[in-house]
């Protein structure tokens, strides 16, 4: 019997688990009471490790197509077919040929994190996509443009703070999202205990709605008329107060005379929310004694999410709360970060749109592309068509828009590549899947997500039991052999050795670094006998602000506590200014195109949102037993009076079609939906011929992405617009037997 303590690899909020096994066989799963974040809690996607453990369905050997079907071939048979299909079509197409999309599961994997942008660096290709450009992108260019980096996305410090204002986000359910934070529903609870306010905007009256002080309904892609609404308030009413923030901002003036001509009698209109409740939104803000402005999916993937995303912490400056304890501020991740080490004004801050791309010329953003674009940048033909893509952990066929479009587009590559544990909407298509170890094999560190925890921690988690296969930077260094024209078995310790010396290299040559100037051979040397990811892990918490080493977190499998966000002004700024940019150009430009969308006419139809549920997060996921049993959630909610409306009944079928195509769906009536909003969760729709993931097929759902329009983006960002679409619902007509009819 063994008991092993691990961070919860399956969402953002980094639970602690506690994880018992006999031999290879998980006996349970519980929440780790010592957990130095979680303190026990998990929410049911926890028990799904076990069963993902367990599930026949997930792949162990690398599948090749042999006379078009998909059947198990040795790990050297797979690289020599990649190596096979791969090398000719670079050689003679280049590059750019080649796409790569990364999946949301990504963002938790330690290998993946460290390896993947040495495996994007070797193939050198304009064409990365990844999940960001359907999630949280434009929160890291508005981000990046203000601080300096993409990772430098304040989060409300919810357990000091006396008011916490919420858009477009359900952490009830997600338990945060760009804002580690488990349990937080206890975390609101305690903002309430101590007298404060919750407050949320959402077009849906969810879970965290209902254990709020207050829920305005907002029309879905009004969020940034909504927060210019308050900001002008603020302007308005002499609230706006950086304070102490004062002596740290660049286009303070700017960004106040700019909110002037956003008055909350305009905005009332377009958002569904009276003037009088923007305006006192406006000054409770500003009255709490500590307040934080938090949005989230709803306020990104929409066609302003850009704006919202920036609006949101141009609210918690003019309130003084940016950097303020119980407002919103930076974590002080453990591994060191570019905004970690070092002084503000030594930084060369982000530049979005280095490259565009082919077809319709939408910008690149931190090195990606929009997956709106991916498409059309397969199926339209000329020079520097993709012709082969590589998925790693993703699904883009259910999870970026105009699904049919990509799907007919897929079936006309030369070559795919997936690496992959299922057969999914998207591998099915491929030529070769190589399975990547499930999570109890591998080592788990959170580097990006302790960048936003509302809580210093740093935890390690080893790997429970041996992989079968390859260890995944293995795997994915292998990859790098062919892509480097090595072949198909290239030493793959040489490309580990190229890794740590990049790393070390870099961190020598920063200035600010702990190690700068120190002879790089000498710190790889301390760092033996480690390889592979453990060992850049190891050397990152060493020149990191806490000087942690790996030993040290092996020995407190509970984590390491490393307490409460402190100020981190203006040293944790990397713009070439040393300054907060409040009023980035490409941003105040974009208020033009919010301002004529003031204007506009509303003609009363009906628009989709999504919507995020406890035992989902990735599609994968709808394979494990536990997280969809009962009844089917992948319902369309519509509220009553729309429904009298259109003639569509509790339980009946309704056709929902928009620009880009159509989907039948169940109805579930609720009230909890604003009138003329409908919603449709994302991730579902496993009916798939090919799909071998048995459970999720027998509760296949419907694909919303279906109905989301490629065409639509947030022009800044480049992220689709996957919120507010706008579409028709009309009854299906129950299916009339001939035989009875006849009869
Ligand atoms: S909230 Fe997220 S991290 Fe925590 S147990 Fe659930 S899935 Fe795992």
């Amino acid at each position: 019997m063994g008991l092993h303590y691990r961070t919860c690899p399956f969402c953002e909020a980094t639970c602690g688990l506690e994880v018992e096994t006999e031999g290879r066989e998980v006996v349970s799963v519980r929440g780790d009471g010592d957990d130095v974040l979680s303190r026990g809690f998990i929410c049911p996607k926890a028990h799904g490790l076990k069963q993902l453990h367990e599930d026949p369905d997930r792949l162990t050997t690398p599948l090749v197509r042999r006379d078009g079907r998909l059947v198990e071939a040795s790990w050297d048979e797979a690289f020599e077919e990649i190596d096979r299909r791969l090398s000719p079509l670079l050689a003679e197409h280049g590059r750019n040929a080649v796409a790569v999309y990364l999946g949301n599961p990504n963002a938790h994997n330690l290998s993946a994190l460290v390896y993947g942008p040495a495996l994007l660096r070797t193939l050198g290709s304009q064409n990365v996509y990844s999940a960001s450009t359907v999630d949280q992108m434009p929160k890291q260019v508005s981000a990046g443009l203000m601080f300096g980096t993409m990772l430098s996305v304040p989060v409300p410090d919810v357990d000091r703070t006396d008011h916490l204002l919420i858009l477009g986000a359900n952490p009830l359910v997600s338990n945060g999202s760009l804002m580690t934070a488990p349990d937080m529903r206890g975390r609101l609870r305690g903002i309430r205990e101590r007298g404060g306010k919750v407050v949320v905007v959402d077009p849906r009256r969810t879970r965290t709605a209902e254990v709020a002080d207050e829920h305005h309904f907002i029309r879905p892609g009004t969020d940034a008329l909504l927060l210019a609404a308050m900001a002008c308030t603020l302007v308005e009413e002499e609230l706006a107060d950086p304070g102490a923030l004062r002596e740290h901002l660049n286009g303070l003036d700017e960004v106040l005379e700019l909110v002037r001509s956003f008055g909350p009698e305009q905005a009332a209109q377009a958002c569904g929310i009276p003037e009088q409740e923007i305006r006192r939104m406006a000054r409770e803000l500003a009255a709490a004694p500590r307040a934080a402005v938090y949005g989230r999916i709803g306020t990104c993937t929409q066609e302003f999410g850009t704006l919202a995303s920036w609006l949101v912490d141009v609210l918690n400056v003019l309130t003084g709360n940016l950097d303020r304890e119980g407002g919103a501020m930076f974590a002080l991740a453990a591994a060191a970060q570019k905004n970690s080490m070092g002084a503000a004004g030594s930084g060369k801050g982000v530049a979005v749109g280095r490259w565009h791309s082919r077809v319709r010329g939408l910008p690149e953003a931190f090195g990606e592309l929009p997956v709106a674009c991916l498409a059309e940048e397969i199926d339209t033909p000329g020079e520097g068509q993709v012709r082969a893509l590589i998925t790693v952990a993703g699904n883009p066929l259910v999870s970026t828009p105009n699904a049919e479009r990509l799907a007919g587009a897929v079936e006309g590559l030369d070559f795919m590549l997936a690496i992959d544990i299922y057969v999914n909407e998207t591998t099915r298509h491929a030529d070769v899947i190589l399975p990547a170890p499930e999570p109890l094999e591998k080592a788990h560190y959170d580097v990006a997500l302790y960048q936003l925890a509302v809580h210093n921690v740093a935890n390690f988690s080893p790997p429970v039991f041996e992989s079968s296969g390859p260890a995944e930077w293995e795997l994915l260094m292998r990859l790098a052999g062919v892509m480097a024209g090595q072949g198909p078995n290239a030493d793959v310790g040489a490309f580990d050795d190229l890794v740590i010396a990049t790393v070390v290299q870099r961190e020598v040559a920063s200035p600010g670094s702990r190690v700068a100037g120190r002879d790089p051979a000498e710190l790889i040397a301390a760092l033996e006998p480690r390889r592979g990811p453990e060992r850049v892990l190891d050397f990152m918490l060493r020149v990191g602000p806490y000087e942690l080493t790996l030993d040290e977190l092996e020995r407190n499998p509970h984590g390491v506590d490393l307490g409460p966000h402190r100020p981190r002004l203006p040293g944790v700024l990397r713009t070439p200014s040393g300054k907060v940019e409040l009023a980035p150009p490409e941003l105040v430009t974009d208020m033009e195109r919010l301002r004529a969308a003031l204007e506009r006419e509303r003609n009363g139809g009906m628009v989709l949102v999504g919507r995020r549920q406890l035992r989902s997060n990735n599609s994968w996921m709808h394979n494990l037993p536990a997280l969809v049993k009962g009844k089917d959630r992948c319902t369309l909610h519509v509220h009553p009076d729309d429904a009298e409306r259109l003639g569509l009944e509790d339980g009946g079928q309704a056709l929902v079609s928009s620009a880009a195509g159509r989907i039948e769906a169940p109805v579930e009536l609720t009230d909890a939906i604003m009138p003329g909003v409908v919603s449709i969760p994302h991730g579902w729709g496993h009916d798939a011929p090919g799909v071998r993931m048995r459970v999720a097929s027998s509760h296949a759902g419907v694909n919303s992405n279906v109905l989301a329009d490629e065409a639509q983006v947030d022009p800044v960002s480049g992220n689709a617009v996957l919120n507010g679409i706008p579409v028709d619902l009309a009854p299906v007509a129950a299916a009339v037997d001939p035989a009875a009819a006849s009869a």
